[in-house]
């Protein structure tokens, strides 16, 4: 029988580092050792503060209190995200963490609603989502219990302090025994036979073996590329944006309980509010706008007084050929990066470990668990991909070059035929290791005004006054409650700033 793993070294202390070092020491601490190598020399990316719902589940999994990683990282609630100004005519859409209405007879909401609208009705799609009507009125409340309810039907996410939430995951990994050296890598060995990592040297000389080790060293790749030469796939065909510059501001005004992201020349801008500070950022295409002009661009459309002096990011967006090779896996932006439009990055971090872990090697790393994984992650995150693209490439904004050259963009043949299905019949086709629900998808089809040819005829076949009562009574439902929420503000501070008694 192969040997366990017993010696794992992680090389990283930024987010994806110590999300891997909590998830490590939580499930496999009693069996190996668990090092975590960072450099103080060699800066975290600083970003990343959006994420998507699946971070409420990491963190209880780890046995996180929530209010305590609230009060920690100066954390403030995320129903979704605002895209303004993302149309020709300058409009703007919620894409919240939920569905629309409810299901009837097994066909699609959406269905009804535009059967409904062909009959004479004015209704929105975001009349009924719980989650869009709190997030208008500047709302939150958690879902409702109870699972039939459409006020249950949606989830919520954070945004946070990054630097904030490494400081409280360092603590927790620490206290559950993993070990923390600061020090720089400056030589990667390995073995002469397998071509197995078999040890790292740091610049003051000590040497640091393991059997397994996890590559959290940021965009550079350390160990998966420079060390094991694993290659990187280039999609900038598909995503333009390769440069982000990101400040930091003082709050003007109560925390939005969602991200907004603001189409602008050459890319799009970022908003995210925090109790203590708002984190803003452009990201944009070097192609179609200097960095001057850029950084130019983003201070003009910032609210708030600046913090800190405005930072530039260079990326390639893709991906690493494979996130396993070898004894070696990569999870953070060592994997790769896309760009941070619908804030899947962390949640990649996420999916990764739980791969990791499911696949948890022994010595003889087992060729076809690495397949499996590299396997996984390439189709969850050529999803992602598409998902992204279709941000850009289904509007008919077309105000310069930025968004003119988007219009002449060859799609994937997967997203062409979700798109074609959508248009010809309302179909959302979904294929394996989404990210995103339907409703996500809906969310832009809609947003971009595309409405499709045909309905579902068993939606037509509900006679018109029973289909308007029904949809009249469900969105006044909605109103009712959401009128009755907290304001976003309001609930941080009862729900989790006030002390307990
Ligand atoms: C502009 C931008 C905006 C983003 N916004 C979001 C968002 O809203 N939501 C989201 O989910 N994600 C976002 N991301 C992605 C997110 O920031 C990252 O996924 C996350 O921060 C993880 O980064 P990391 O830990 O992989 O790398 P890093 O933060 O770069 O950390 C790398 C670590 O490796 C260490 N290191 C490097 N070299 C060595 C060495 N030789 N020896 C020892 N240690 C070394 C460094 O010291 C550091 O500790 C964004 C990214 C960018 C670029």
């Amino acid at each position: 029988m192969a040997q366990p793993i017993k010696n794992i070294v992680i090389i990283g202390g930024g987010t994806a580092g110590w999300m891997t070092a909590a998830s490590l020491a939580k499930y496999v601490n009693q069996h190996a050792t668990i090092t975590l190598i960072e450099s103080s020399d060699i800066a975290t990316v600083g970003v990343g503060e959006a994420t998507i719902p699946n971070i409420v589940q990491f963190n209880h999994n780890l046995g996180i209190d929530e209010v305590e990683l609230i009060k920690a990282t100066q954390a403030t609630f995320k129903l979704g995200i605002q895209f303004e100004n993302w149309t020709k005519t300058g409009g703007s859409f919620f894409h919240p963490f939920a569905d629309y209405g409810l299901r009837i007879d097994n066909v699609d909401f959406h269905h009804y609603l535009q059967h409904a609208n062909q009959l004479g009705g004015k209704h929105q799609l975001d009349e009924f989502s719980f989650a869009c009507q709190l997030a208008q009125r500047g709302c939150f409340a958690q879902p409702h219990t109870h699972p039939s309810s459409p006020l249950a039907d949606y989830a919520y996410a954070y945004h946070f302090d990054a630097g904030l939430y490494a400081d409280f995951l360092k603590k927790f990994s620490k206290n559950l025994g993993v070990k923390h050296v600061i020090g720089t890598v400056e030589d990667v060995s390995l073995t002469a036979d397998t071509g197995f990592i078999d040890y790292v040297t740091l610049t003051c000389g000590s040497q640091y073996h393991g059997d397994l080790f996890i590559d959290c060293s940021g965009f550079e790749g350390l160990l998966i590329e420079k060390a094991l030469n694993t290659g990187y796939e280039d999609w900038s065909q598909w995503l333009l944006c390769d440069t982000a510059i990101a400040v930091q501001t003082t709050s003007t005004s109560e925390p939005d309980p969602f991200t907004r992201s603001i189409a602008q020349t050459a890319g799009w801008q970022w908003h995210i509010p925090l109790q203590h500070r708002t984190g803003n950022g452009y990201i944009f295409s070097r192609r179609h706008q200097s960095e001057e002009e850029a950084k130019a661009l983003l201070l003009a459309n910032i609210q708030g007084t600046p913090i800190t002096t405005p930072r530039t990011i260079r990326f390639n967006p893709g991906r690493r050929k494979q996130i396993w090779n070898k004894n070696c896996i990569a999870i953070g932006l060592s994997s790769g990066f896309l760009e941070p439009l619908e804030s899947t990055s962390i949640s990649l971090i996420q999916t990764a470990i739980a791969k990791l872990l499911s696949f948890f090697p022994d010595m003889s790393f087992n060729p076809a668990d690495i397949a499996e994984v590299n396997r996984l992650h390439n189709s969850e995150l050529e999803q992602i991909r598409d998902f992204l693209i279709m941000h850009y490439t289904l509007t008919d904004k077309n105000d310069s070059p930025f968004w003119l050259d988007y219009q002449n963009i060859a799609l994937p043949d997967g997203l062409s035929h979700k798109i074609a299905l959508f248009k010809s019949r309302g179909h959302i086709a979904m294929y394996d290791n989404e990210s995103f629900e339907p409703s996500s998808w809906l969310t832009f089809y809609r947003g971009y005004g595309i409405t499709p040819k045909r309905i579902d005829p068993r939606a037509q076949a509900v006679p018109a006054d029973v289909l308007q009562q029904r949809l009249m009574q469900m969105k006044q439902s909605i109103a009712t409650a959401a009128q009755g929420a907290l304001s976003h503000q309001a609930f941080i501070s009862q729900h989790c700033l006030a002390e307990k008694e």
